[in-house]
């Protein structure tokens, strides 16, 4: 690798989904396309979106009520369009997927099938520096249950000096809380640091002890490569707006394995969505779960957030996610090698939090520039960067495989070099 312009929009010729760059809108600073490596928060709009939205409020329009069976896609069924998608991105059934709600809100409805703390048996673990709003869903879900918060909710720590996990270290605690665990529940990706967990291997250590395995996958859907079914994982939540490019607050998404979404007996909250299709409009008493995942809906779908939702998978699709991946190794590994190329010509001590194994991350890297403050973040946006800054001096960087280039690599190091050398 060289860090050169010549050699990144070299790399950008060679790469096969250069295209699909034009296919988003970049943000403009200072009248000029910004350098974006904040779409592990929210990724960029694609230029089919409007349109799909369009379509349905059209729809609404010429068919009102009647658009549930009329709309060009009938919103009596429209959930139904995501089972592939989201089957394809997750590696689920397509019974076992479903497309609903907010990512929190879909923690909670999960957490009340999955966490049925009995006896003893009744400790969830999950990662220290959890998202914050896992972490109050953890605390709400176990005080709902009478137990203390310290107590019930165990967090598995980096080891001294260190920012990620040792895999070693969270199958190490399953195995020492044995028969109190209920469940894991913990983020695919760490949104912080972008460590990605084994997750096969955390479910199988789980489900060893007789606890149950639960991933939020907010970083990971659409970033990393998921076989959910194949790893047995009991479930999963996610959301649309990070890498999946589905607009702020975007519909969130579920995955619960077949041998629970098949069970009746499998608790739920129910809710008409979630009733069998063939009764639903009979309004009789008595809930009859669909039997596929599908039955974890309660309302009828948002047609508006969902049609942004399904013009970002169609690229997905179009542009397919094994090739996304490949690229996102490229992408990711140029990037760390610019930064090291910037320290060095700087003397400036960067150092890459996020593991340098590509096993074990996906298209983010977090970086503490020592010795910096929120300065730089604020001079590098005002150089037309949107990168995201963390207190006290960590920068998250997602290169995005759909619409960065080599180029933007490249452009960054140029620029935080400057900035670097000119702060000494
Ligand atoms: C982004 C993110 C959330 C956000 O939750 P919403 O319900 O969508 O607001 C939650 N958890 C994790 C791990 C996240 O990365």
């Amino acid at each position: 690798m060289e860090n050169t312009l010549a050699y990144a929009q070299q790399q950008d010729h060679n790469d096969t989904l250069n295209g699909f760059r034009a296919q988003f809108y970049m943000p403009i600073i200072n009248g000029k396309p910004a350098l974006y490596f904040t779409g592990n928060s929210l990724g960029l709009q694609p230029r089919t979106t409007q349109d799909a939205i369009v379509k349905e409020l059209e729809d609404w329009a010429t068919f009102g009520v009647e658009g549930h069976f009329h709309a060009r896609n009938p919103w009596l069924s429209y959930h139904e369009q995501f089972a592939a998608p989201l089957a394809a991105l997750t590696g689920a059934k397509e019974t076992e997927v479903v497309c609903m709600n907010q990512l929190t809100v879909n923690l909670h409805l999960l957490l009340v099938s999955f966490y049925r703390p009995q006896g003893k048996r009744y400790k969830i673990l999950c990662e220290a520096k959890a998202f914050p709003s896992d972490q109050y869903v953890l605390e709400t879900q176990v005080k709902h249950h009478g137990y203390a918060y310290n107590d019930a909710v165990i967090e598995v720590h980096p080891r001294k000096g260190e920012y990620c996990i040792h895999h070693q270290d969270i199958i190490d605690k399953i195995n020492e809380l044995g028969n109190e665990l209920a469940l894991v529940m913990i983020g695919g990706v760490n949104y912080f640091t972008g460590q990605v967990f084994n997750m096969q291997g955390i479910t199988l250590a789980a489900h060893s002890v007789g606890a149950l395995a639960g991933f939020d996958l907010a970083h990971a859907i659409g970033n990393v490569k998921l076989e959910l079914h194949n790893w047995n994982v009991d479930f999963a939540t996610w959301c649309s707006y990070k890498y999946l490019n589905s607009g702020p607050g975007g519909v969130s998404g579920v995955y619960i394995h077949e041998q629970h979404a098949t069970n009746a007996e499998t608790p739920r909250f129910g809710g008409w969505w979630g009733h069998d299709k063939e009764s639903r409009f009979k309004m009789n008493k008595g809930f009859v779960p669909i039997p596929t995942a599908e039955s974890w809906q309660l309302s009828n779908a948002p047609v508006l957030s969902m049609a942004a939702h399904k013009a970002s998978l169609d690229v997905f699709m179009i542009a397919g996610i094994d090739k996304i991946f490949a690229k996102r190794d490229k992408l990711t590994s140029y990037l760390e090698f610019v930064i090291k190329e910037v320290a060095t010509a700087t003397a400036q001590h960067l150092e890459i939090i996020t593991p340098t194994n590509p096993a074990e991350r996906g298209s983010q890297l977090s970086v503490i520039a020592h010795g910096q403050g929120k300065k730089l973040h604020d001079e590098l946006t005002l150089l037309g960067i949107i990168a995201d800054w963390r207190e006290p001096n960590v920068i998250r960087l997602a290169p995005v495989p759909l619409y960065n280039s080599f180029e933007d690599c490249y452009r960054f190091g140029e620029i935080l070099t400057h900035l670097l050398l000119k702060n000494k």
